[in-house]
């Protein structure tokens, strides 16, 4: 019996030491599987990738090798860590226009109400229509396009016979509309193509507010419930790329940017679609320089950066942003970008500073591309799609 009872004791013994022996690397096998530190991808040659800022942050992970002790008391004198940057959440584009058409309305009351004070003037002579036609151009519509459509209306307005101040606004409105063009394609082509991301292509002079259009757009398309990364192939203002990253930081998106002033643009925009297609991104925004030094130069920078992006696939959008408040200069530049480039939309900012909407018209006709996007102020969520019925109501107040 003092035997059985010996046993037993050394049996009891062996199962407590070889159940903690079992028990303990399956804890430590427990810590090496937690999360790692989160790395980020270096962007190869011409760029270094900066992550988007993790919406929380995850919980720091043991050394490989050491079993968390989970009956410790959490530390008491722990080094301040940063609070992780709240991530913003921009409206979606649809009605933005509508929200914004105040605006509009504030920098085109002018226009409108010369019109209608014409209109309503109970006199129609040559001389008042005329002045219609001199209140269009001032408004940078073009010549060619406001005396069309003075034309037009003054023969509707005799036709209907009428010289009531709603039908005749009515027929305005329905000509402009017309000018503005409803049968454009406005679509932005921003969805990606399988494991491609679409690709934007953001080109215009310096000070049109390309950079900040670069911004403004990736939180459309955030709010929009895209995922975004932006190229910072502006590589001759470092503050364009410091520009770029705050703008991103705010909303999650992910940036490649140059590691020098000075480096090729057109490597940085090829490592960008590269970083946008490993991260599994929906659209990259390129942003560019846009020195007008010479046309040669501008053609050959960005002929050459359309050309090493098209080694991923096409390019979907090349955006051209103007400064609606430039007028005929715009329409210069314009003319000039789409010589060396084939532009799919146009960018218009600052409307919201200017009586000079008309150029919408001016600067579609001299290019044949539509306006898809404007700017109406300088708050970050003050781009929006183009919609030519609350632009025509907000000219006409
Ligand atoms: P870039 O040199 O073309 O990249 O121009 P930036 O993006 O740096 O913008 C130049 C200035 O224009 C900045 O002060 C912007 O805030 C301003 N800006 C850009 N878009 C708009 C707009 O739609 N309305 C107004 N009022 N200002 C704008």
């Amino acid at each position: 019996m003092e035997n059985v009872l010996i046993i037993l004791g050394v049996v009891l013994l062996v199962l407590i030491v070889g159940g903690g022996a079992l028990l303990a690397p399956r804890a430590r096998r427990r810590g090496k599987t937690g999360p790692g530190p989160s790395g980020t991808r270096g962007a190869g040659q011409g760029g270094t990738a900066t992550a988007a800022p993790p919406a929380t942050q995850a919980p720091a992970a043991p050394p490989a090798g050491v079993a968390p002790d989970i009956t410790a008391p959490p530390p008491v004198s722990q080094a301040p860590t940063a609070p992780a940057p709240e991530l913003e959440k921009p409206p979606p584009s649809a009605g933005r226009m509508i929200r914004l058409r105040g605006r509009l309305a504030r920098s085109q009351t002018a226009f409108g109400s010369a019109l209608l004070s014409l209109l309503s003037s109970g006199k129609l002579d040559d001389e008042t229509w005329d002045e219609i036609e001199e209140v269009l151009i001032t408004a940078d519509m073009g010549a060619g396009p406001a005396a069309h459509l003075v034309e037009r209306l003054r023969t509707e307005v005799k036709v209907a016979g009428t010289s009531n101040l709603a039908e005749v606004k009515a027929l305005l409105r329905a000509d402009l509309l017309e000018q503005v063009g409803q049968d454009f394609d406005r679509t932005l082509h921003t969805a990606p193509h399988g494991d491609r991301p679409a690709v934007l292509l953001v080109v215009g002079v310096n000070g049109t507010g390309k950079t900040t259009t670069c911004g403004k757009l990736a939180r459309v398309l955030v709010g929009d419930g895209r995922t975004v990364l932006l190229g910072a192939a502006d590589t001759f203002r470092a503050a364009a790329a410091d520009q770029l990253e705050t703008w991103a930081n705010r909303v999650g998106a992910a940036v490649v940017r140059a590691d020098r002033e000075g480096a090729d643009p057109a490597s940085v925009a090829y490592e960008a679609v590269s970083a946008g297609t490993a991260r599994g991104v929906d659209t990259v925004i390129v942003d560019t320089a846009g020195r007008l030094h010479t046309k040669t130069g501008l053609m050959d920078e960005l002929g050459k950066i359309k050309r090493v992006i098209e080694k991923h696939g096409r390019v979907d959008e090349v955006l051209l942003v103007l400064d609606a408040t430039t007028g005929q200069n715009g329409l210069r530049q314009a003319r000039v970008f789409a010589e060396v480039v084939d532009i799919t939309g146009i960018v218009l900012t600052k409307l919201d500073g200017t009586a000079k909407g008309g150029i919408v018209i001016a600067v579609q006709r001299e290019l044949g591309v539509p306006v898809k996007l404007v700017g109406l102020g300088e708050g970050p969520d003050d781009l929006a799609p183009f919609e030519p019925e609350a632009f025509v109501d907000a000219m006409l107040g």
